[in-house]
């Protein structure tokens, strides 16, 4: 793996610096052009002396994703395929909310390996995981090409970012980290399809990134064919799972649910949801299932996303229902496969 400077911390980079024989005042300027008004390649950094330059390239090439394609949005959000260094293809969403509020959907691996039949990434296979590097990249290509600080980030894209976990967790360091990217934890989410152990291991961490699970069904015969790589992860041991994770980190999390018609959107499966929420500390999110191109699957009605949305306000559950950003350029959740 490339050893690649993006991912360093203040302390490494005092490192590299004194390595390279250069005076100490250099990891400020390093730090400014990595993190704090990130390029992407040393050429831009221009303060730096042209024989230091050549040595960081030599020494830790950086190696960013470039933009193969952008599309744009009615909403105004943009929708990135971006090619890696590989020459594998990935997709971002960047998605301008109110005034100061740039969101990122990020990426975290080429593909997905767990094929739920209603995503279209998981009908594209698996590749490979991202680096860090990579996950990194991509908060700062929207940034740059919104001309505005990031503000939130999801790690809701292609690929389950617990499948992929150290190399996730070293990048939301780095976009954490006050003195690199200064994003918020609590502006941070992680999205998991309801991987145990990635959970049990997010609740020992220190940080406070938010935590949203994929949920979809409650009723374990159609989550198993829903997301049928999941059924390894019983639903019962996912609900413990989210118990001890709220006794142990006291963070409400997110529970997702996406509608769709005639599939899991029963009155049956609207008690088994209220059901599986007995005793977790969660929000739900209703989203309508996004158009994915396959004929067999279409959104729910807004009256049975209404109708769902006041039963489980009146066993209080707080629900909301989210309407995805960006589905008119495929760049809505569960949309992402690398169209152009
Ligand atoms: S819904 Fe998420 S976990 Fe499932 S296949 Fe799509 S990207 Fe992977």
């Amino acid at each position: 793996m490339a050893d690649v400077l993006r991912t360093y911390s203040e302390e490494n980079l005092k490192q590299v610096v004194t390595d390279l024989g250069q005076p100490s005042y250099r990891v400020k300027q390093l730090v400014e052009w990595l993190f704090v008004h990130p390029v992407l390649s040393y050429d831009e950094m221009t303060n730096l002396p042209a024989s230091f330059r050549k040595a960081l390239k030599e020494r830790f090439p950086l190696l960013p994703p470039r933009i193969y394609n952008r599309q744009i949005s009615r909403d105004g959000s943009r929708k990135y395929v971006l090619q890696l260094d590989d020459d594998s293809l990935i997709e971002m969403v960047a998605m301008p909310q109110e005034k100061d509020r740039l969101s990122v959907c990020l990426s975290t691996q080429v593909g997905c390996p767990l094929q739920c039949i209603f995503c279209a990434t998981g009908r594209e296979g698996f590749q490979r995981n991202l680096r860090a590097d990579e996950i990194v990249d991509q908060v700062i290509i929207a940034q740059n090409d919104f001309n505005m600080r990031v503000s939130h980030v999801l790690a809701m894209g292609q690929g389950e970012p617990f499948l992929n976990y150290d190399n996730l967790m070293d990048a939301l360091h780095v976009l954490n980290d006050p003195h690199r990217m200064a994003i918020g934890s609590r502006h941070i989410t992680i999205s998991t399809s309801g991987m145990i152990k990635g959970i049990e291991r997010l609740a020992s961490e220190p940080d406070q990134f938010t935590l949203a699970v994929s949920l979809h069904a409650a009723i374990q015969s159609l989550r198993d064919k829903l997301m049928p790589k999941m059924a390894s992860q019983p639903l019962d041991m996912l609900h413990q799972a989210l118990i001890t994770y709220y006794k142990k980190t006291r963070r409400r999390f997110t529970l997702e649910y996406v509608l769709i018609d005639k599939v899991n959107d029963s009155p049956a499966c609207l008690e088994a949801l209220i059901d599986f929420c007995q005793y977790l500390h969660c929000h739900v999110n209703l989203i309508p299932l996004n158009d994915t191109g396959d004929e067999g699957f279409k959104p729910s009605g807004s009256r049975t996303l209404n109708q769902w949305q006041n039963t489980l306000i009146q066993h209080h559950i707080e629900t909301t229902v989210r309407n995805s950003r960006g589905a008119d350029i495929m760049g809505a959740c569960g949309q992402l496969k690398n169209s152009l």
